[in-house]
């Protein structure tokens, strides 16, 4: 998605250059102006004038010789596809617009405040670029390569989307399903970019679930090596013993090995009752309904109130929310982006 970004703006600039193109003489076209598949228009080829003869290519353009014109295809083909997988040449100032954008115009575009805001942010040494505090105003950046950072706390490049779902209970941990049940993707309709949930919860387990265009932010948010903690809330019946909590962390032996919670805590008990929190850096499927069940507690409802950082708070049941730049900025911290 960002590549095809940078290259939608390298397409409008090499657009630009063609319009210029008109007014050059026949036959010399610029290299920007090569495309894909256009046998033996560059170099002022025979396609159209020279009368190469007689080959009969389509829509009169005749095709070149067709030694030659593989030969160069190929070299085309070859340059052009080592133009895409190196970074934009970076053209001196003197060719037109300059490198990057100013950084407080990134920075108010993140949600910042207002440039003059994200000026006084700068002035403050609260801004940093690769690890480098900026104080000069005339600094520019590419804001989807350089990091960038308010008060230690990386900021969300615009291309970059950052959502938070309250999940109602029946809906599917899915963007799309095939079987015409209620999905995640119903929640984030019409977004032009295509959005990944970030793990998945029970289709009868409600509460948070993130979802966002950032893969890696994804992977690793999912990636046991970064043992992202999730907090549930779960409704059982009791009485419980005291050792629940203890039998938890100690550990619970189920059928693909043990798994621990790394809190409990009894947060409501009436009568029978009860509302447990329960916290583990656990993925694992149906993990807290098995570890509960397993303890002898089957759980009867289950929230998800927290994933790292984030949390559910008094968002409804079926609300979607933009995340906001600290909270983006935390979790990128908490898996080390
Ligand atoms: N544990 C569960 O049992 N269900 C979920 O959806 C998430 C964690």
């Amino acid at each position: 998605m960002r590549s095809s970004g940078r290259n939608s703006n390298r397409n409008y600039r090499g657009a630009g250059n063609s319009r210029d193109d008109r007014r050059q003489p026949a036959g010399r076209p610029r290299p920007e102006e090569r495309r894909y598949g256009q046998g033996g228009a560059p170099g002022g080829a025979p396609g159209g004038s020279g009368g190469s003869g007689g080959s009969g290519g389509g829509r009169g353009r005749q095709r070149p010789a067709p030694a030659r014109s593989r030969e160069y295809d190929a070299q085309i083909e070859e340059r052009n596809r080592a133009r895409h997988d190196k970074p934009p040449v970076r053209l001196p100032k003197t060719f037109g617009e300059q490198e990057g954008e100013r950084l407080q115009k990134v920075l108010a575009r993140a949600g910042l405040g207002s440039r003059r805001a994200c000026e006084e942010l700068i002035e403050q040494a609260r801004v940093e670029v690769n690890g480098e505090i900026v104080t000069s105003q005339g600094r520019r950046v590419d804001a989807e390569r350089d990091e960038i950072k308010v008060d230690g706390l990386t900021i969300a490049a615009q291309t970059h989307l950052f959502f938070a779902l309250n999940k109602p209970a029946g809906v599917v941990s899915s963007m799309e399903d095939p079987e015409g049940r209620q999905c995640l993707g119903d929640y984030v309709q019409n977004r032009e970019t295509r959005l990944f949930h970030v793990g998945r919860l029970d289709t009868e387990t409600e509460g948070l679930i993130l979802l966002t265009n950032h893969g890696e932010l994804a992977h690793r948010l999912t990636h046991p090596r970064y043992g992202v903690t999730k907090t549930y809330l779960a409704a059982i019946q009791g009485p419980i013993p005291r050792d629940l909590g203890k039998r938890l962390k100690d550990g619970i032996r189920l059928e693909d090995g043990f798994a621990r919670a790394d809190h409990f805590r009894v947060v409501e008990n009436t009568g029978k009752n009860y509302l447990v929190e329960v916290t583990l850096h656990e993925g694992r499927k149906h993990i807290v309904r098995r570890m509960l069940a397993e303890a002898g507690f089957p759980v009867d409802k289950l929230v998800r109130v927290k994933f790292g950082p984030i949390a559910l708070g008094d968002q409804k049941s079926g609300w979607l929310r933009r995340m906001t730049n600290t909270e983006v900025g935390q979790l990128m911290r908490e898996v080390g982006l």
